[in-house]
């Protein structure tokens, strides 16, 4: 790895993880995904493509179980060996470990709840699977209603005139699911299941939520076309359509009474993750640019003996190595901490994907002309890392719930 390893306690286990997943990143996703992005989002996502092929191999690799315990079967990974896993894996394609880190969202929560019915559906099938036939998916986005998800803790959150479009009614012994999730949902059109947010009280606005794992595979869900979007392009994305749809009492695993606290823990981890990811991104950006700026000759001298390039790649390393020190943080102290502060973790996800944003495009400066050519992968690098102040919450809206529960907690 290029960077030096500020982190003397960094045991052999993780070491060796850094390494590996590292290589398998640069030689199988960096490649793969610049070929992904050049081709249509339908193609993306046929059966037998090139993203099925790379989705596979992580599987057999059981990357998929990363976040799962060597009790049920996991890679048994402790939070800095997660953070560490998602840094490497998206410094080779950030799509890919959304993708990947989406493909766990039911088993996570089957895991946390550790209930026989759910670890036999939701966790056994998905670590057992090895051609990634079984994967899920976070849907929590309405075409109606996006930052509208993120505001708890306020007055807004329990309004009745506000709710979720997609509904649950109780009937003969389960819950039928009627409405529409937003074209954004990662895995959306290759996912076997749905962690899926709904609303069963609406007289209690967006707090009479609840979350249900339900089978995709079902009479009653349709899926939009894949989305076509700018960065990313290896990540399918689209609509779910739910028409009576069914799951299960046990399958619907959180009611309103837990859905704000739950809804907080869920961003604690996926924000976390964030953080995570984009300091992968960051860390790509950077390394380009120090490759670059020794390759290519202008005034009659390398860019690296110029000052000002000097200085700009000062300002890239001191925003990588911030990024990386926080998130690592962030995670570890979540992923011990019952609740957790998810403030901590919304500042690493705004943090880190700035950073690797504006390392991002300082690269791009950099790069001069060749920056916006398809000739070297830093513009893609760009277009993945303009999506990421969106992905997962807008930063904006993101910065305003933490700043309520920093107040909240003072
Ligand atoms: C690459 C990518 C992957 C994604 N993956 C998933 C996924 O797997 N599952 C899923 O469910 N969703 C997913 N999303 C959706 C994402 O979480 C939403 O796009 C995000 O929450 C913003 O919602 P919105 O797009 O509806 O924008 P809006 O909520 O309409 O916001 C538009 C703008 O208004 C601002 N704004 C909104 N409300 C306020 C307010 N109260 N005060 C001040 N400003 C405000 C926002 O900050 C933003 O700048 C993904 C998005 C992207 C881009």
């Amino acid at each position: 790895m290029p960077y030096t390893e500020l982190n003397l306690e960094l045991s052999e286990e993780h070491e060796l993880l850094k390494e590996e997943v590292h290589k398998f990143a640069m030689e199988v996703l960096r490649p793969a995904s610049l070929e992904l992005d050049k081709l249509s989002p339908s193609e993306v996502v046929k059966k037998g493509s090139l993203y099925w092929e790379c989705m596979a191999r992580m599987y057999q690799n059981n990357y998929h179980t990363v976040l799962i315990s060597d009790a049920y079967g996991g890679l048994g990974l402790d939070p800095l060996g997660v953070h560490i896993f998602w840094e490497e894996l998206a410094y080779g394609s950030v799509g890919f470990a959304v993708s990947l880190g989406c493909s766990c969202f039911s088993s996570f929560y089957a895991t946390m709840l550790c209930e026989d019915y759910l670890i036999d559906n939701f966790v056994t099938p998905f670590v057992n699977c090895k051609d990634a036939s079984i994967m899920s998916c976070w849907g929590i986005t309405e075409p109606q209603h996006g930052s509208d998800n993120l505001m708890t803790g306020t007055e807004f959150f329990r309004d009745p005139a506000h709710a979720h479009q997609v509904k649950a009614k109780r009937k003969g012994g389960k819950w039928v699911i009627n409405g529409q999730k937003s074209a954004w949902i990662s895995n959306g059109p290759v996912a076997s299941d749905v962690a899926l947010f709904v609303n069963m009280d609406a007289s209690c606005g967006f707090s009479g939520g609840g979350i249900c794992l339900l089978n995709l595979d079902q009479p009653g869900v349709s899926r939009g076309k894949p989305l076509d979007k700018l960065g990313q392009r290896e990540l399918p994305q689209g609509e779910l359509f739910f028409d009576g749809a069914e799951c299960s009492e046990e399958a619907m695993i959180v009611d309103p009474e837990s859905y704000e606290s739950m809804t907080e823990l869920t961003l604690g981890h996926a924000n976390a993750t964030m953080g995570a990811y984009f300091t992968g991104l960051a860390q790509a950006a950077f390394d380009l640019s120090m490759d670059y700026s020794r390759e290519r000759v202008q005034g009659g001298k390398l860019l690296s003996e110029h000052q000002l390039v000097q200085r700009k790649l000062f300002d890239m390393f001191v925003k990588v190595e911030t990024a990386r020190a926080f998130s690592r943080s962030a995670m570890v102290f979540n992923m011990n901490t019952t609740p957790p502060k998810v403030q901590y973790s919304i500042g690493a996800k705004v943090f880190c994907t700035e950073a690797a944003f504006q390392v991002a495009s300082d690269s791009v400066q950099l790069f001069g002309g060749y920056g916006v050519s398809k000739d070297f992968p830093i513009e893609k690098l760009f277009r993945d890392a303009r999506a990421g102040l969106i992905e997962d919450g807008s930063n904006d809206s993101l910065s305003l719930a933490a700043g309520l529960m920093i107040l909240r907690e003072a």
